[in-house]
């Protein structure tokens, strides 16, 4: 397969440097982004520890007729987008112009609203099935692995599935007082925004990390988690037949939401313009220029991350609640990939389900996927074998119902 990764920061480095530990599957591995020094930086990388060499181009994949150009001249088989939300449709357009397969890991978002939907995306299935090509939507971990649990659970497991918790820890320390583990615009804008959650075929609005429960995490132990609005709640709700109520996760220490609490009270996460000494400027776009890239935690990061789904359903007329979950170690990744757990787990299930692709075992004709609607079983062999085995197991109980309301919003 000939590649070409959009985007060259913390995950994207990590899709480069996967695939080309798997010089018999991507035969031409190409890596464009905005900032030509990161691509240079991983191309040093990939020949020194690997051997391969791979292209690298400046682009900025907000410009349709230069990511056309682009790809006209490498003629890869798949894009892989590991740029930003924002840029998702002007790639999927770059795609549909030169008929070219498509898959990322990150549903579009509008900068100037913070609100991620898969409509836009969605709106491309005639499009896409008209020009012959697919999109692969959502296959990092959560999007993407989270997803694939889920529809392994369904054909494998379960008759019906009822309640699912998809359920995030990162119980690493990167030593720094506050920093964020993938993109810090992208992921302030999801936390601060409000918590929403599926039950009885309607969408149940809360406040921002209004609720809290402790959640026993393989490996890492009792962490408090909150629940927050998470795209693939989006699709598995349509995806996943007998769904009565679905719910997303994720820890925070105490020092990360109070740093975010203050950002937000003071302004520093606002997504409009602000007139600043007579320059307009957005106040969360100079965060994240204050703030350590992604990338740069990977270093002396220490703990591991701990992201699985628990469901209940019922099998053969049994009521059952299974968990499947991954664990994932800074350390270990840093050493293999030089790049943090949080990069690792998004891009090997991106360069998994590129294998996929390559090999023909997703083979779903033209149009627009979301990765459950795929076949999960060959996935879940491979994505063990690429540095993310997975595990299951039967608990008691699901996590059942939402007790825990953080002080600030208690009654
Ligand atoms: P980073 O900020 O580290 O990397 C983003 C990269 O995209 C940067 O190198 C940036 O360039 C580049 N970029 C931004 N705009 C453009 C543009 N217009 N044209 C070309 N390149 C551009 O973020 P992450 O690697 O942490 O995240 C990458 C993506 O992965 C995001 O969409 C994020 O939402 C998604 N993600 C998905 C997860 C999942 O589990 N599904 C988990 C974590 C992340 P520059 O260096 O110049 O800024």
């Amino acid at each position: 397969m000939n590649v070409l990764i959009i985007g060259a920061g913390a995950a994207g480095s990590v899709v480069a440097k996967k695939c080309a530990m798997n010089p018999s599957i991507f035969e031409k591995i190409h890596l464009a982004s905005r900032s030509v020094g990161k691509c240079e930086a991983n191309q040093k990388w990939i020949k020194d520890k690997l051997g391969i060499d791979i292209g690298i181009s400046a682009l900025d994949a907000d410009n349709v007729a230069e990511t056309v150009a682009l790809i006209n001249k490498i003629k890869p088989d798949l894009v892989i987008n590991m740029a930003l939300p924002y840029q998702d449709l002007a790639i999927m357009d770059a795609c549909l112009e030169t008929k070219t397969n498509y898959m990322d890991t990150a549903n579009y978002e509008p900068i100037d609203e913070a609100k991620f939907e898969y409509k836009w995306q969605w709106a491309y299935q005639d499009k896409f099935k008209n020009a012959g090509i697919t999109a692969v939507l959502g296959c990092g971990f959560d999007p993407g692995q989270t997803n694939i649990y889920c529809a392994y659970a369904q054909k494998n497991l379960f008759d019906e599935i009822h309640e699912i918790d998809i359920v995030d820890c990162n119980a690493g320390d990167h030593g720094k007082a506050f920093a964020t583990n993938f993109n810090p615009e992208i992921n302030l804008r999801e936390v601060t925004q409000a918590g929403k959650y599926w039950e009885n075929g309607r969408w149940v609005e809360t406040h921002p990390l209004e609720f809290r429960k402790m959640i026993n995490f393989p490996q890492v132990g009792e962490k408090a988690a909150y629940l927050l609005y998470h795209e693939e709640l989006e699709s598995l709700c349509r995806n996943i037949k007998g769904l009565k109520r679905i719910r997303f996760w994720m820890t925070f220490g105490d020092e990360y939401i109070k740093h975010m609490e203050v950002l937000q009270n003071v302004g520093m996460t606002r997504i409009d313009p602000v007139l600043h000494n007579g320059v307009e400027i957005v106040p969360i776009q100079f965060l994240k220029t204050l703030l350590p890239e992604p990338s740069s935690l990977a270093e002396g990061y220490t703990g591991k991350t701990s992201i699985g789904c628990i469901m209940t359903g019922l099998k053969n007329g049994e009521k059952q609640t299974r968990f499947i979950y991954n664990v994932c170690d800074h350390a270990k990744t840093h050493e293999e990939v030089a790049a943090q757990a949080v990069s690792y787990t998004t891009g090997v299930p991106a360069v998994t389900g590129a294998i996929m692709l390559a090999k023909g075992l997703w083979n779903p004709g033209p149009g627009v996927f979301n990765v459950e609607q795929l076949d999960p079983d060959p996935f879940m062999d491979e994505v063990a074998k690429q540095g993310l085995p997975w595990h299951e197991k039967s608990l008691e109980n699901g996590l059942g119902e939402l007790t825990e309301r953080r002080q600030k919003y208690a009654a």
